[in-house]
């Protein structure tokens, strides 16, 4: 049981000494989130050097796309090259255009902005909640309600002139946004829901998996998330017409035609080779028993800071099964000062901690854009660290 009296200090060396006796002791570094091949990786990639299908064509990217589809309960999925470019097919097929703006984060990693500022739009950032570590919804629409007006059917930011056309909601670490809220919002202001749910693979909102509220969604496959083909991303929809033109525009809008190069649109070459559709298949076969032994890291985390006073393990929101992607936990405010110390003293044991990335309108090209107070995503990334995360901490 935590008292309610906290110490004036933490004391740092024992919270890693705590962290380092759940994690296996046989290591000589432990990374934050490394990838692990149990599976028919080997196998699976054998078959695509042996046949010579090793390009962006071949029976393991169909095969990838319909097991993604069917794992996340989207009517489609087109398997990517990477979740950038997932996120840009996004919000291109949902309309957004140059010089709008779209509704990202302060609190999100890089990719969430880049994507909006490839279509020429400008990114608008927004606070996240502390509970889910995402957007907050209510805060969103009170803000919306002062900048904006309706024109057309279309939502307007009064003061810049520019169309509001998309909001970008990121789920944390895994940890799904409260979706029914922000959907409910966008559906007021006439603005599309994209999800950028590159950490979420494996995450359910109300028993729904992340990626069905808006008409498009994202996932990645990087090397560091939790399903890795390598490098690769998704799109996910439940609009058929939309899934045939994200293949199009992904495979350089190529007219099919047994000679000709005909193209009809500028495309892009953004497909998922079959090598790595090929890891991926392997990785999702285990995806289930992933998302097992990461609650099991969760529960041996909790275990450890329900002993530690000021320090509190992140838990998924009440809405929410989370997939636990990255562990993260929270200082208390008193001791926020303390994080680079707590991180220089994890580093020193060659346990990888993390803060969470900078916010958005911290970094220089984004300086000028438009946002609101962001002064809860303030307070969050001063005091979270994220904890080694991988699937292989927890008895393999
Ligand atoms: C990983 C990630 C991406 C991008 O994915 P890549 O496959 O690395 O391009 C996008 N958004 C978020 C929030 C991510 O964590």
């Amino acid at each position: 049981m935590k008292i309610e009296q906290r110490p004036d200090k933490l004391d740092v060396t024992a919270i890693v000494n705590k962290i380092k006796a759940v994690l296996p002791q046989d290591r000589q570094n432990i990374g934050l989130h490394e990838p692990y091949f149990g599976g028919q990786e080997w196998q699976y990639v054998k078959e695509c050097l042996d046949t010579g299908w090793v390009s962006s064509v071949g029976k393991f990217v169909d095969l990838f796309e319909e097991k993604l589809a069917e794992f996340t309960g989207v009517k489609k999925a087109i398997a990517m090259s990477n979740g950038t470019s997932a996120l840009h097919i996004c919000l291109q097929l949902v309309g957004v255009q140059q010089n709008d703006e779209v509704l990202v984060p302060a609190l999100t990693f890089i990719a969430t902005a880049n994507a909006v500022v490839y279509c020429g739009a400008v990114p608008h950032f927004v606070d996240s909640e502390l509970k889910t570590l995402g957007i907050d919804a209510g805060k969103l629409k009170e803000y919306l309600a002062g900048i904006t007006e309706v024109r057309n059917n279309e939502c307007y930011n009064k003061y810049t002139g520019r169309r509001i056309k998309a909001v970008v909601p990121m789920h944390t670490f895994g940890h799904p946004v409260d979706l029914e809220a922000i959907a409910a919002v966008c559906r007021e202001y006439n603005i599309e829901l994209i999800e950028d749910a590159a950490e979420s693979l494996g995450s359910y909102y109300n028993g729904k998996h992340t990626g069905n509220w808006g008409r498009v969604a994202a996932v990645s496959f990087n090397g560091n998330k939790v399903v890795t083909t390598g490098g690769g991303g998704a799109v996910l929809t439940n609009d058929e017409e939309l899934g045939r033109l994200a293949k199009h525009l992904t495979t350089q809008a190529k007219v099919p035609h047994k000679w000709e190069f005909q193209h009809d649109m500028v495309g892009y070459n953004y497909r998922m080779p079959n090598i790595n559709a090929a890891l991926g298949c392997a990785q999702l076969e285990q995806l289930p028993e992933f998302l097992q032994k990461k609650r099991q890291l969760t529960r041996r985390y909790q275990e450890v800071f329900d002993q530690i006073n000021g320090v509190d393990l992140f838990i998924e929101p009440k809405f929410a099964t989370s997939n636990y992607w990255l562990q993260a936990i929270l200082l208390a405010p008193e001791y926020a000062w303390q994080r680079d110390e707590l991180l220089a003293a994890s580093h020193e044991q060659h346990i990888l901690m993390r803060p969470v990335w900078n916010l958005m309108y911290t970094l220089p090209m984004y300086q000028t854009c438009p946002k609101m107070d962001c002064s809860v995503a303030e307070d969050i990334s001063r005091r979270l660290i994220n904890l080694p995360s991988s699937v292989n901490l927890s008895g393999y």
